[in-house]
């Protein structure tokens, strides 16, 4: 377990660029952030304005083919020399995910492998990076699942993905990328799909857990209410660029940027 007091996560002008035509304009343009240890920062914004470009840029994951990512993530992992997150290889990336840094997708059922127990798959990282067996990365899997509030844990990690419902399977996706008790989660929407009540649920369990393990958060989503609750700095994006950003109070009470202004008088 890390405890994290300084900054966990630098991004320094990160630009995102699908197509590799000349000329052609980055959908995020010179995005840059901080991320504290043991603090959540929300990434606000409407629709397409690249919060999840962002996200995914973060893990490495837009940085071949045919999008190109400019600008440097330094991730502090607690020990060690800070690494490059927007420019790792496959191997590296993969190493750092399931262990220091975890995702939350929007969509859970293009994470989810269809043929694999929830209780095996919840376990993996237990088993890949902390050499844990079977047997107890599965009694860790179903501790992690009650806690997301799947009920009747030890009978569910036998079911599949397809037997479960789509609040469950966000459900599943929390708690396998909270089981290895990462330093940074980045989590897109991971509550949007659900209903209102679950959705608080889940936020008091991400909080509690959050607390306990000094983990930092970056939480995207389009919701102000869920920021106020969740968050302790706030990032505004528009239009791929980040318009505003400060501490969670001072951007909900004293909104500096009209886009901001706009997006919290749209709140009923
Ligand atoms: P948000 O998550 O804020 O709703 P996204 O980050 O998904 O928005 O998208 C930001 C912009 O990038 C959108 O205009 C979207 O159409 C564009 N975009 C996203 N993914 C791709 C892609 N693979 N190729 C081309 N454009 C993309
Ligand atoms: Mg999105």
């Amino acid at each position: 377990m890390t405890f994290q007091t300084g900054n966990v996560l630098e991004v320094e002008n990160l630009s995102v660029y699908f197509g590799r035509l000349p000329g052609s304009l980055p959908v995020v343009r010179e995005v840059s952030f901080t991320a504290v240890g043991g603090q959540t920062l929300a990434v606000v914004g409407e629709s397409g304005s690249g919060k999840s470009v962002t996200g995914l840029a973060l893990l490495s994951l837009l940085n071949r083919g045919l999008s190109k990512v400019t600008g440097s993530g330094n991730f502090y992992p607690g020990s060690g020399p800070p690494v490059d997150l927007l420019h790792l290889d496959t191997r590296k990336m993969r190493a750092l995910r399931g262990d220091r840094v975890a995702m939350i997708f929007q969509e859970p059922m293009t994470s989810l492998n269809p043929s694999l127990t929830l209780g095996y798959q919840v376990g993996e990282a237990l088993r890949i990076h902390r050499g844990a067996s079977r047997r107890q990365a599965r009694a860790e899997a179903i501790e992690m699942l009650e806690r997301v509030g799947i009920p009747d844990a030890p009978r569910r990690a036998d079911s599949y993905p397809h037997e479960i419902s789509g609040g469950m399977r966000q459900r599943v996706m929390i708690a396998s990328a909270m089981i290895s008790r990462p330093t940074l989660l980045i989590a897109d929407e991971p509550t949007t799909a659900l209903d209102v009540t679950i959705q608080a649920q889940i936020l008091d369990e991400l909080k509690k857990l959050q607390e306990e393990m000094g983990m930092s958060m970056i939480f995207i989503t389009h919701d102000l209410g869920v920021v106020a609750e969740i968050a302790h700095a706030v990032l505004v994006m528009y239009a791929g660029q980040v318009v505003e950003q400060g501490p969670v109070r001072r951007v909900l009470e004293r909104p500096r940027h009209p886009y901001t202004r706009a997006l919290l008088a749209s709140v009923p």
